[in-house]
Formats: C-alpha cells, sequence, structure tokens
C-alpha cells in the first residue's frame, strides 16, 4: 500500500486516491466506511473513529501521513512474522552460517560479522560453531564437563521461543579446538577482535578458560538473561 498525500477524515484534505485507500483499508480491518467512493462521509468518519478507538489512539477522526493511524492502519509498524514452528529445530551447531547469525540477538550478530571479517582479513578461517543452542544440549555440555553452567547465554530465547542467543562460540575450521588453535595464534586473535567490538570473551575467564566463547554482556547479567527468556 502506497503512503496516503494528504489527510483524510475529519476535516482533512480528503483527496479521492486517499480516501479510497483508507476506506479499502479500514473495510479490510473491519471498520465499515459504507461505500468504497473515494468521498469521505460521516460513515467513513464514523469508521475511522472506531478503528482508532480500537487501535488505543486518539479517537479524532482524522488519518494524516505518516503518523499513528496511517502506521497501524497500513500495517507499516506490524512486526515481521514469526518463521514457521520447526524453522529452529535440529542439531543448531549443524545449520548454516546464515541461520546461526539469524539466531544471536541483533546487538551481536553485527559485531560477530565484523569479528569475521577482521579474522579472515589476518588469514584465519573463522567458523560459528554455536549461535544459539538448545538448554538440552547445554545440560549435555555441563554434563560432559565442556560448559560450567546449565544455563548459557548460548540459550537465551524470546518470549516466543526463537532463539536469541547473547553469545556465540568461533573456531578456525582447519584447527577446531586443537593445539594448533592456540599455536597458530587464533585464540589470541580472537580475543583481540572481540574487544574491539566489545564483547566479553571467554579466554579472559580464570579457571576454565573458554577460548572460543564471546558473549554480549558480563556474567553477572545471565540470572536477568534468563528470566527474560521465560527459562
Ligand atoms: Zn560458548
Amino acid at each position: 500500500m502506497a503512503a496516503i498525500q494528504a489527510s483524510v477524515g475529519n476535516q482533512g484534505r480528503n483527496l479521492s486516491a486517499d480516501v479510497l485507500d483508507v476506506q479499502a483499508l479500514l473495510k479490510a480491518n473491519g471498520c465499515d466506511p459504507g461505500v468504497v467512493d473515494g468521498l469521505c462521509g460521516a460513515k467513513t468518519i464514523a469508521a475511522i473513529v472506531t478503528f482508532q478507538r480500537a487501535s488505543l489512539i486518539t479517537a479524532d477522526g482524522l488519518i494524516e501521513p505518516g503518523r499513528a493511524t496511517w502506521l497501524k492502519l497500513s500495517g507499516t509498524t506490524a512486526p515481521p512474522p514469526a518463521p514457521p514452528a520447526g524453522t529452529w529445530s535440529g542439531d543448531s551447531a549443524k545449520w548454516t552460517h546464515r541461520k546461526k547469525l539469524e539466531s544471536m540477538h541483533p546487538d551481536l550478530r553485527p559485531k560477530v560479522e565484523a569479528m569475521l571479517d577482521a579474522l579472515r582479513i589476518r588469514a584465519y578461517q573463522p567458523k560459528i560453531f554455536y549461535g544459539w543452542r538448545s538448554v538440552a544440549v547445554q545440560l549435555e555440555l555441563y554434563n560432559q564437563g565442556n560448559s560450567k553452567v546449565k544455563f548459557s547465554f548460548h540459550n537465551a530465547q524470546n518470549v516466543d521461543g526463537t532463539p536469541n542467543a547473547y553469545a556465540a562460540d568461533i573456531i578456525d575450521e582447519r584447527y577446531a579446538w586443537s593445539p594448533q588453535a592456540e599455536a597458530s595464534g587464533f585464540w589470541k586473535a580472537l580475543g583481540e577482535e572481540a574487544k574491539k567490538q566489545s564483547l566479553f570473551w571467554g579466554g579472559d575467564w580464570s579457571g576454565f578458560r573458554d577460548w572460543a566463547h564471546v558473549q554480549l554482556v558480563a556474567n553477572d547479567e545471565l540470572a536477568r538473561v534468563k528470566r527474560e527468556s521465560g527459562l
């Protein structure tokens, strides 16, 4: 739907093409404007008021380009539909690189992409091993001694259950976690690039050093992230 050119409704300019668009949209939204004829009469204004009340917008009977009623009516602000169920299933370590990036918090994603670019320029072959992973996989890693926590920043999700990882594990695909990863300087380079992106790096942790791990926020925010994930 193209934007309206001028205001429509009570004391609006009511250009015929704009009124036609508004009437069609009102009708599609279940607010009957009467005949869709491009003429803004009492029925059209009443339908605008009905739509505004239902949308909790000030019911002045007027729609202006770019303002709340138009945005709501034309669906400009409608959020993108959630991915269909099953989209996020399967072994998240085997997802495509693109999908691993998509499983990350929107603030983490561009930082990881910048890190990957920087590491490639440094002649490494970086690969995201995990973005998001399920709580079940996390528990396996915990039981195997490969993680210190039963809930990690990798497990963060949106309230609708879609992935929203606050962490990523990045390896050089030639070395993975072998001694060559350290010998090649990859872990050190990873830590440097993480810091350039203001990320926290697991290689800095005392005791259990999680070399491949970067995360968006500090460890003391884990409880908050868990709560906001509804987990
Ligand atoms: Zn990790």
